[in-house]
């Protein structure tokens, strides 16, 4: 197949461009971003000032999608840590009990992982970057995708790729940029990998095929990040300690992840509006909520690299393609765009990896009817884990929502298994490996499970 366009160069952009690479003889993905050569944050991902972690299963993903992925991480810095056995979980009040989960996280910032994924896909044949130009929007021509509108940014440097460019009219979506005229990427295929702002449900929509309905949890939460420095050998080795369902303080928790440069990363977080604050003495009072004694001392008394960041994120939003009755032939998304989730559950990156995967998937039966059939698989992947953070959000008295029977008996049988799951190891594996989305949810329902849980964890 000729070209294809990903519209955006973040995490999901990036896996797509490496599905599509295999398929298409040229792919161009469009960033309004300037990219630097390393890692570096940038300003299209603001996010990427705060801890990133890499579920086990997006771990996985990322090898498969691009083998040798890890090692490379770690040769650049990134820290690999047996979960469980390298890392502290002070869940629900108590730290779950040490074992083995057979799982390795790599830990590296936003912007390592970034770099690493765009290093690969940059080397991939056929594919080009055209950055520093804003998307603004698909052209839909009798039911089909057959090209992008995009804008050269005042400043964006970069041209589009040969042959890839014709005219096209001014656009209203981008009245603020001046100088150039909009130009059309001719393409067969376009994914729309522009984020959590979702633009696919809005061009959908004013093309007349309707916006796709959402779900929505209003969760308000604010994170407040900084890095610093510890010695060698502090919290007798861990490389992770992540706190959270902390019983006086519902709404908050935290990541200190040990990273590239020899940093760690910490990360406040708190929902329902209970935002850490940055001012120093804030963020210290709002830190000793969250940490053991022994936690706290270390980082109070570590060296800062940096000032408190603070982000806000209002509302996770899963956006239902699937069940739309008409699509058109050549328009997908993926990451943010379909689901943005609850940033504390750390899954966003991973099931962007996920779709992008089923995304190689779907093209293998060609392209026929393939809007359809990519996004009811690629809610298969969203499903679980909007669930799974969803009944978590709701566990947290100050979230809104319904909280049906079925919901609240669930809510309990989870407070006993990570009661028990401070004493046996066997359910604390259980547990990381259902939050890592390496294991389905159903696994922690299981006869030897739940008995092990009935018994408060205390078997012999
Ligand atoms: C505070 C926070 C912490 C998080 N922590 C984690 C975590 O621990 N683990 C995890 O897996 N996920 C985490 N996430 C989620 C993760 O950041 C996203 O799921 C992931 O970045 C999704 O990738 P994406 O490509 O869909 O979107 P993004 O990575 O946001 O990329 C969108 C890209 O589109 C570009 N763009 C936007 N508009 C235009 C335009 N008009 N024209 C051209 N380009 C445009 C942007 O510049 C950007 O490069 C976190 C999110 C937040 C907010």
């Amino acid at each position: 197949m000729a070209h294809a366009v990903v519209l955006g160069a973040g995490m999901g952009g990036l896996c797509a461009a490496g599905s599509l690479a295999q398929h298409f003889e040229r792919v161009t993905v469009v960033e309004r971003d300037p990219l630097p050569a390393d890692a570096a944050p940038r300003r299209g991902v603001p996010q990427g000032r705060h801890v990133h972690a890499l579920l086990g299963t997006g771990d996985e993903a990322l090898e498969r999608l691009f083998p040798g992925f890890g090692a490379e991480l770690v040769a650049a810095g990134a820290v690999r840590s047996a979960v469980l056995e390298q890392a502290r979980y002070v869940i629900g009040g108590a730290t779950l009990a040490r074992g083995s989960t057979g799982v390795h996280a790599l830990q590296a910032t936003r912007p390592l992982l970034e770099a690493g994924v765009r290093r690969r896909v940059r080397a991939l044949s056929g594919v080009k970057f055209l950055e520093g130009h804003d998307v603004l929007g698909p052209v839909i021509e009798a039911g089909r995708v057959t090209g992008v509108r995009v804008h050269k940014r005042p400043g964006g440097d970069e041209r589009a790729p040969d042959g890839a460019a014709g005219t096209g009219p001014e656009s209203p979506e981008n009245p603020e940029s001046p100088g150039t005229e909009p130009e059309v990427l001719s393409a067969a295929l376009v994914v729309d990998a522009l984020g959590r702002a979702g633009r696919m449900a809005g061009w959908l929509e004013r093309a007349g095929y309707g916006a796709p309905p959402e779900d929505r949890t209003k969760i308000d939460v604010g994170y407040t990040t900084r890095f610093l420095r510890l010695p060698p050998g502090a919290l007798e080795g861990d490389r992770t300690v992540l706190t959270g369902n902390i019983p006086a303080h519902p709404t908050r928790g935290s990541g200190l992840l040990h990273q590239e440069g020899d940093r760690w990363t910490l990360t406040l977080a708190g929902m329902g509006g209970d935002h850490p604050p940055t001012d120093e003495e804030g963020f210290w009072a709002f830190a000793r909520t969250v940490y053991p004694t022994d936690v706290y001392d270390t980082v109070r008394g570590a060296r800062m690299l940096s000032e408190p960041v603070a982000y806000r994120f209002p509302v996770s939003v899963r956006r239902r393609f699937e069940r739309l009755t008409r699509l058109p032939d050549g328009l997908l998304a993926i990451g943010d765009s379909v689901c943005s989730f609850n940033p504390v559950y750390g899954q966003g990156m991973t099931v962007a990896a996920r779709e992008a995967e089923v995304l190689d998937q779907c093209l293998r039966q060609g392209t026929e009817g393939l809007p359809k059939r990519y996004f009811t698989e690629a809610a298969k992947v969203v499903k679980p884990a909007w669930e799974l953070a969803r009944s978590a959000d709701l566990a947290v008295p100050q979230i809104p929502g319904r909280r049906p029977l079925a919901g609240r008996l669930v809510g309990r049988y989870m407070d006993r298994l990570l009661d028990a799951a401070h004493h046996d190891p066997v359910l604390s594996a259980g547990y990381l490996r259902v939050i890592g989305m390496l294991d389905p949810a159903a696994a922690l329902f299981a006869p030897g499970v739940a008995w092990r849980v009935l018994r408060g964890g205390r078997i012999g």
